[in-house]
């Protein structure tokens, strides 16, 4: 199994445009100056010479700082066309399809997400998931099959019987997800999702295989020779008066492996959840940095507090900017595409 920051960044964090031309385009404009170093009639036409060129191709380049995704891939066949890996998002922010974009991915090479909680650095990308899935003809070599250059909208309103307006679960991405948290999330993908042209009947069913986890049930993925067995965990990311938003992280089991992933959480809230970091080879922590702190998520000056059996299986992420951490203190600040094996 190998676990991929798509983005390591808070919900709040925003990254940099920056103007610059490229180093190819400046060497060969460097060649071309010495070549001709004295065909200038002064010195003052030189420097016209480097204005054009600046104008000429300068560019805007944006340097993202996406908020805080993981891919996790097992070495098992996936559902597009059978081939390895399967590849599993763990929660789908606004722009994780920029994200996904930087390891050449697009959202038609995914084939299941879990969603921990409904933030929008969470789920706001639904709609883009869910869309340019349904519409994709060949997302699944069994969907093409199925589909025989019928329009889908069409196909599904031409079956007869219990199959009308159902979309087979090969032709759809897998979502997993706990049943208050798929609520929430239909509750909120609804508006844009609830009407597709010429279809009646659309639920969250109609665009992914819903997976509804009930406590304590686990879900499994072969990987390799070894499975992994992957249980919810439910931590306390908000409480507002007499409400509570949880968020479901996952344990992620395997022979001698446990990886914990919490999501958005305070720090072993409640405190009953120190089983988990006990158990747990690593675990993924959610680590604010602002200088503005929301008290929903731990800030580092609270997590420098950790006993250092906790802190050495710390890998941090959900920063705004990078915290900086003494060497040894915890097991590492994760960066965007970075990558580990287990
Ligand atoms: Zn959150």
């Amino acid at each position: 199994m190998r676990i991929t920051s798509l983005g390591v960044n808070s919900a709040f964090a925003t990254g940099k445009y920056e103007v610059v031309v490229s180093s190819e385009k400046i060497e060969a404009f460097l060649q071309s100056i010495k070549e001709n170093i004295g065909s200038r009639e002064s010195p003052l036409a030189l420097l016209k010479e480097f204005e054009e060129f600046f104008a000429k191709n300068k560019i805007i380049r944006y340097n993202p700082k996406w908020q805080s995704n993981f891919l996790i891939e097992f070495d098992c066949p996936n559902k597009r066309d059978g081939h390895f890996p399967y590849r599993l998002v763990l929660d789908f922010g606004g722009d994780v399809r920029h994200s996904l974009k930087a390891f050449g991915l697009t959202v038609n090479d995914i084939d299941g997400y879990y969603v921990s909680h409904p933030h929008a650095d969470h789920i706001g990308g639904v709609e883009a998931m869910a869309l340019s899935t349904f519409f994709n003809p060949f997302y699944t070599k069994a969907k093409a099959k199925w589909l025989d250059n019928e329009f889908i909208a069409d196909k599904i309103v031409n079956q007869k019987g219990e199959f009308r307006y159902k979309v087979p679960d090969f032709a759809k991405p897998d979502l997993y997800g706990h049943k208050d948290v798929l609520r929430e999330l239909w509750q909120a993908a609804m508006p844009g999702l609830k009407t597709l042209q010429g279809v009646r009947e659309v639920t969250l069913e109609t665009y992914f295989n819903v997976i509804s986890l009930i406590p304590n049930q686990a879900f499994t993925f072969q990987d390799g020779d070894r499975t992994w067995e992957i249980y919810t965990m439910l931590a306390v990311h908000i409480v507002s008066g007499d409400d509570i938003m949880p968020s479901y992280g996952l344990i992620l089991e395997s022979e001698n492996k446990t990886i914990l992933m919490p999501t958005d959480t305070q720090i072993m809230t409640p405190p009953q959840l120190k089983t988990h970091y006990k158990r747990a080879t690593v675990i993924y922590q959610d680590c604010e940095t602002s200088p503005f702190p929301s008290g929903v998520h731990p800030h580092i000056n609270d997590l420098r507090k950790v006993s250092s059996e906790y802190k050495k299986k710390m890998l941090l992420y959900h920063y705004d900017d990078e915290p900086q951490i003494e060497e040894g203190e915890f097991l590492g600040v994760l960066k965007m595409g970075e990558s580990r094996e287990y």
